[in-house]
């Protein structure tokens, strides 16, 4: 059996830059919090998202990153110059 609806598609401002809320600049994941703040199915979206544990992107205003929300992404960066006394290779 399946369900049919009435209602009409949800416009999501993701819908229209989806590389934004995936970007690798932080400036531009800034930018697509910001857009979700004006998107109608914010709250559902962030929900989904945490019980999802997204790896990555921005979801319902929030940056994530291995399944929980931070701040700012940090770039991948370089290795440590020095790695930590004990660790292999
Ligand atoms: S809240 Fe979710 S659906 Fe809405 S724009 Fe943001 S990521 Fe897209």
């Amino acid at each position: 059996m399946t369900t049919r609806t009435t209602e009409a598609p949800v416009e999501t401002p993701c819908l229209k830059q989806p590389d934004r809320w995936f970007a690798e600049r932080n400036d531009d994941l800034q930018a697509a919090k910001q857009e979700c703040g004006m998107c109608p199915v914010r709250t559902a979206c962030l929900l989904a998202a945490l019980e999802r544990a997204e790896p990555w992107g921005v979801w319902g205003g929030e940056i994530f990153v291995d399944g929980t929300v931070v701040e700012v992404k940090h770039g991948r960066g370089r290795p440590p110059k020095h790695r930590p006394h004990g660790s292999c290779a």
